[in-house]
């Protein structure tokens, strides 16, 4: 397609979302319900989730039986700081779906003292995990003050068989919060997991050739997703997103690169962080010190999203971005 279709094409699309947009995304189900403060007048359960993999998990389950609200959508887990608005949401709802782990859950019970909603259920899904599931984490983004639990990694939603067991323990809950919708839960949630072993397989598929699998991650992010895709995180590029490594930091992930047998090509960098430089310049390094073709990969953890690209589809659809652009870094 050439630059002036693509104008036009844009230009309509635009038009389109703006003047219609319950004819393109139906059922009550636009981007803006994520974010919109208000819950519609309709009856069943009215879930809040942290951030944006939990809404697509939670909205794929609730099909038009529940209503489901994103609050730290274009913040993410790290940045966010609730408004009056995300306080308003919190007030009027039964569920709130957390992962916890030190990433989200402090907030979420922030919000509801704050709103004052007694009855909120904030349901903790890496607690509901089987502790075998869990994996060690150095992250050090976990919130100031939640002081606890932070030798486990919360990034599980970057694997895809981690994002299967959420689907089923949001399942649950709307089982239970719902009953007399219990078969609706039940389908939606067998149908989308079905999609997301469809994920996996696709990832599978795409790196099944490639010999070498190391790579260094940008934020200590990886520990789920390097599990689930059978790869070799060797090192971290930050310890804290959008902080720079210092000269030691540098030197161990040099050292950690070039290591005779275990040289390590392929350097993640996230979209949410500019990339800040340091990922660059360890490229560089490595070509200086004789590594052979060292690359970057961007790399989403899918922590923020802008809120009209909030789609039911939007995990899955980033997740395969994501797996294409690894295949492509990776020999
Ligand atoms: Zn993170």
């Amino acid at each position: 397609m050439n630059g002036g279709l693509l104008w036009l094409k844009a230009a309509v699309v635009g038009v389109l979302a703006t003047a219609v947009p319950l004819l393109i995304f139906g059922c009550g189900k636009k981007p803006e319900d994520a974010k919109d403060s208000t819950w519609p007048d309709q009856p069943g359960p009215k879930v809040v989730v942290s951030f944006a993999p939990l809404y697509c998990f939670a909205a794929n389950v609730a099909g038009d039986d529940a209503v489901v609200k994103n609050v730290m959508t274009s913040k993410g887990p790290h940045d966010f700081d609730p408004t009056e608005a995300d306080v308003k949401l919190v007030t009027k709802a039964d569920i709130f779906f957390v992962i916890g782990l030190g990433l989200d859950e402090t907030k979420a019970v922030k919000m509801k003292n704050g709103s004052g909603n007694k009855n909120l259920k904030i349901v903790e899904l890496a607690e509901m995990l089987d502790k075998k599931h869990l994996c060690e984490g150095k992250c050090n983004h976990a919130e100031k003050g939640a002081d606890h639990k932070h030798d486990k990694d919360p990034h599980m939603w970057l694997s895809p068989d981690h994002a299967v067991m959420l689907v089923n323990f949001i399942r649950d809950e709307l089982k239970a919060a719902d009953p007399a919708h219990a078969e609706g839960y039940e389908k939606r949630a067998a149908a989308y997991v079905v999609k997301l072993k469809a994920l996996k397989t696709y990832g599978m598929e795409k790196i099944k050739d490639k010999k070498d699998r190391r790579l260094v991650s940008f934020h200590d992010s990886l520990a789920y997703f390097e599990q689930a895709f059978e790869l070799d995180v060797r090192g971290v590029l930050t310890k804290h997103p959008g902080q720079e490594p210092d000269a030691k930091e540098m030197a161990e992930l040099i050292r950690l690169c070039t290591k005779k047998n275990a040289e390590t090509r392929v350097i993640a960098t996230e979209p949410q962080y500019s990339t800040s430089g340091s990922g660059d310049a360890l490229r560089k390094e490595l070509i200086a010190k004789g590594v052979a073709d060292p690359v970057l990969l961007e790399f989403d953890p899918l922590e923020t999203v802008k809120p009209e690209d909030l789609t039911l589809d939007w995990y899955e659809k980033k997740m395969r971005e994501n797996l294409d652009a690894l295949a492509k870094a990776m020999k």
